[in-house]
């Protein structure tokens, strides 16, 4: 009988020990945190704040991380390195808060969309994970780690949230925004930007027929005087350090290099001019308006060894990358 009784109390401590003994969920590593190798949500990414989205005609109201989730995927291949991720998740959040801020006239009742030709592009967890196929999982962790360990982060100038524009590829130099827009924002100088060698299409041709290119052109300048071989329907253009072209007199009326851009669909303003009698050939370089980040050129400083910070800060000049002051974050449009 005291043999038994003896047996049931050690049993009973036995159980009570046991999950002592054993490394509980919480024990697993220091912190409570989950080992590094155990896989993260998108939907548990967590910024303290949210934006209005607007999404395929519904706005929905989303954590500003789990956002930026979907802009960089988006945005940026997830082939890119980390940092050159990193830089892109900064600079579409600063992108974002600033547009936050105000309200925006296409969509007043939406802080931001998903259209890139209104705000920043932006794909669904789903959509992604579809076009990755096999790599779904290793590109949605990628993702999230760039988003996570940014946290708040945004880029700052003058304590202002910048406008952080960014283009695919350059010239290997990046344009002034008062040579593509027009006004001068102290930060959004031209730098040199090393593009690398993996850019796809980095050099494509646009030919487009004399004809063709003489009826687009009178739309738009009615006054210019194309007659004759194409030889002679151009001058000399103004140039930028990087070869983008500023001017150019096309049938003697100046005219900007973003605007023959926009009239021929052409990738970037850096192009040069051939023409035969019959045709007109623009042989260009890069892609995108050329103000800001280079996401190559991001890409390319990242295999170099650079940082986020260190990209962000040659891109954008005198800038600081900084978690966003609490008024700025919590900053909402005027009612
Ligand atoms: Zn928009």
């Amino acid at each position: 009988m005291r043999k038994i009784l003896v047996t049931a109390v050690t049993l009973v401590l036995l159980l009570f020990l046991i999950p002592l003994l054993l490394p509980g969920p919480d024990k697993a590593s220091p912190q409570g945190t989950p080992p590094p190798s155990s896989a993260q949500k998108i939907e548990d990414l967590s910024s303290g704040r949210t934006l209005r989205v607007l999404l395929d005609g519904t706005v929905r109201e989303m954590d500003v991380n789990q956002y930026l989730w979907g802009v960089v995927a988006a945005e940026m291949p997830a082939s890119f390195e980390l940092e050159a991720l990193k830089a892109q998740a900064v600079a579409a959040r600063t992108y974002a808060m600033q547009r936050a801020q105000w309200t925006n006239q296409s969509h007043p009742d939406a802080d931001i969309c998903g259209d890139h030709r209104c705000c920043q592009a932006y794909i669904s967890p789903e959509k992604a994970a579809q076009n990755w196929g096999s790599k779904a999982e290793e590109n949605t962790q990628k993702i999230l780690r760039a988003v996570q360990e940014t946290g708040t982060e945004v880029i700052l100038y003058d304590s202002k949230l910048i406008s952080a524009v960014f283009h695919s590829s350059s010239a290997s130099q990046t344009l002034d925004a008062v040579q593509v827009w027009g006004n001068s924002v102290p930060y959004l100088v031209g730098v040199k930007s090393p593009e690398g060698d993996d850019v796809p299409n980095y050099h494509t041709e646009a030919k487009i027929s004399a004809q063709d290119f003489k009826k687009t052109f009178l739309t738009a300048h009615a006054e210019a005087v194309l007659e004759g071989a194409p030889s002679g329907w151009f001058g000399e253009a103004e140039r930028s350090a990087g070869g983008s072209v500023s001017r150019i007199l096309v049938g003697g009326v100046p005219v900007k290099g973003t605007e023959l851009r926009t009239l021929f669909s052409l990738r970037s303003t850096a192009f040069s001019i051939e023409t035969t009698d019959s045709e007109i050939t623009f042989r260009v370089t890069g892609f995108g308006h050329g103000v800001g980040m280079s996401q190559y050129g991001a890409n390319t400083m990242a295999k170099e060894g650079k940082s986020y910070r260190d990209i962000l800060c040659w891109y954008y000049t005198g800038v600081t990358v900084a978690p966003c002051p609490a008024e700025l974050w919590n900053k909402k449009p005027p009612n």
